[in-house]
């Protein structure tokens, strides 16, 4: 006869924040294709310079928000290529006024 025993694994408060975190593009999906995808969702989407001259914000709806209004740039992990940048733009969908 067997006896299993099962043990919670006890989670740091680093491993709860890796948890919550988004997954971020999947493995495999091309970067235009997974901003589209944020793009048709309304989801704000964060690039890094080089991938910015890609994006046609304007046609998609979107433009560029400051989080504070001296600092023009926002750090973070692009969405486009997934490297973390420093100085990346934040875009979201244009509210109308
Ligand atoms: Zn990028």
């Amino acid at each position: 006869m067997f006896n299993f025993i099962r043990t919670e694994k006890q989670y740091t408060k680093a491993d709860r924040e890796k948890m919550a975190r988004a997954p971020g593009r999947p493995h495999g999906r091309v970067a235009g294709g997974w901003v589209s995808d944020l793009v048709s969702l309304g989801k704000a989407v964060v690039l890094c310079g080089m991938c910015q001259k890609k994006f046609k914000a304007k046609s998609c709806g979107y433009e560029v928000r400051r989080l504070m209004p001296d600092k023009p740039y926002v750090i973070g992990e692009c969405d486009g290529c997934g490297n973390t940048t420093r100085d990346g733009q934040l875009y979201m969908k244009r509210q109308e006024k």
